[in-house]
């Protein structure tokens, strides 16, 4: 465990920090927040496969699909951004 202070900065930074916004770039994403949590905070770089994958489904004020080409598109646009379908 942890003695000083220094060390604990190490620990959040390099493993809370990543696993708390992995976990929460995750649950934007309708997937699974606690295990990404884990694969973040033990493997930092992890946190860029995080950002970058496709929603698993839409998420209620973070993600819509598409009903035509079942793309997604961020919650505040109106149209789908692949191939311009208004989304209600
Ligand atoms: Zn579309």
């Amino acid at each position: 465990m942890p003695s000083n202070m220094m060390e604990w900065g190490f620990v959040v930074v390099f493993f809370l920090l990543p696993g708390t916004i992995g976990a929460y770039v995750a649950y934007t994403k309708g997937r699974n927040p606690l295990l990404w949590f884990l694969l973040n905070a033990l493997f930092a770089p992890t946190v860029m496969i995080t950002l970058f994958q496709r929603p698993q489904r839409p998420v209620q004020g973070h993600y819509r699909q598409c009903p035509k080409c079942s793309e997604f598109s961020k919650w505040r646009e109106n149209s789908c951004r692949f191939c311009g379908t208004a989304l209600s």
